[in-house]
């Protein structure tokens, strides 16, 4: 956690919403929100608040105005500063990003540094924080000695466009936030509500964008409790199957150019399935698929024969609606 005792009113925008007032944290020049989201320099959030002045003020309307946080392709190119101590925790976190989810990662090298002018640069630094989505240009990642293979998942999820899941809208309904265990100063990073897509399912405590029930406390007391007996929060050993529909819903899991390992049909050809490489599971073809499960079943049929890379687009729940070959 980064903290500062300058607390600010600033603008951001997400996937979903634009010109949201948040407070932040000052913290050396970098705007610090809830304890490791870098919001961008101090300046960068001052021009933003004169940009919203001139044009009114904020915008209450929820629009979709985040197509330019999102990495293109799915992809993230990466560098691991040189100087980063203990760099196989980052190289762990991509490779377990990679195996569980669509997304993927591929290193920035003199070689591929023109075509991939947007990247995450992972440096040491005085605590785990990150950006969240891609914000265009170099954008880093830091990390102090503490920050370990969970705290860089957790990290690399901010960079994918994830924001901490107790700040959900209907995150009352779920946690209590115990105000009086609180460091003095540190409220605001517990009351506000911002999130991107919190549409796309129930309140995932065991989400690895969770907070613990310690953070920030003042005296060893949980600072934030589930309301339902029984839960975990701030886990982090990696990411859990909410955090992977929120990122495949965010990218609407689009697989670029994937071999067709296996397909699968059953007697009459009403239910269809395919596993992809690297896809890391069997995926059904959508009853509803617009081409009719039979055509996009034969496309993947077609995939494999030929040894041909498909691509293919997934819906929310995972299952195949089109392919092109
Ligand atoms: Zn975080």
């Amino acid at each position: 956690m980064l903290v500062g005792d300058e607390i600010r009113t600033g603008y951001v925008s997400g996937l979903t919403f634009q010109n949201k007032p948040v407070q932040y944290a000052v913290v050396g020049n970098r705007a610090v929100f809830e304890g490791d989201i870098v919001l961008g320099t101090v300046e960068e959030l001052d021009a933003r608040i004169e940009q919203v002045s001139a044009a009114g003020g904020p915008s209450r309307a929820v629009v979709v105005v985040g197509e330019q946080f999102r990495w293109p392709n799915a992809l993230m190119p990466y560098v691991i500063n040189a100087n980063l101590p203990d760099q196989a925790r980052v190289t762990n976190a991509i490779a377990h990003w990679e195996a569980n989810t669509n997304l993927t990662f591929v290193q920035r090298t003199a070689a591929n540094a023109a075509q991939y002018p947007n990247f995450v640069e992972v440096i040491a630094s005085d605590g785990c924080w990150s950006q969240v989505g891609m914000r265009s240009g170099r954008q880093e990642i830091g990390l102090a000695a503490g920050c370990g293979f969970g705290a860089v998942v957790h990290e690399f999820g901010h960079a994918w466009g994830l924001w901490h899941e107790q700040s959900r809208e209907d995150r009352d309904s779920f946690v209590t936030i115990n105000w009086a265990n609180i460091e003095p100063g540190r409220e605001h990073n517990f009351n506000q509500h911002i999130s991107d897509g919190d549409d796309i399912g129930p309140y995932n405590y065991g989400s690895i964008m969770h907070y613990g029930r310690f953070a920030f406390s003042r005296n060893n007391l949980p600072t934030i409790e589930p309301v339902q007996a029984g839960v975990t929060i701030g886990q982090r050993d990696g990411l859990n199957a909410g955090d992977i529909d929120a990122v495949h819903f965010i990218y609407r899991t689009w697989h670029y150019n994937r071999t067709v390992d296996q397909v699968y049909a059953s007697h009459h050809g009403q239910n269809a399935w395919a596993h992809l490489a690297n896809g890391n599971a069997w995926r059904k073809v959508a009853p509803n698929a617009a081409d009719g499960v039979t055509n996009v079943f034969l496309m993947l049929v077609a995939a494999k024969a030929k040894g041909k890379q498909a691509y293919v687009v997934l819906n929310s729940a995972s299952q195949i609606t089109e392919v092109y070959i």
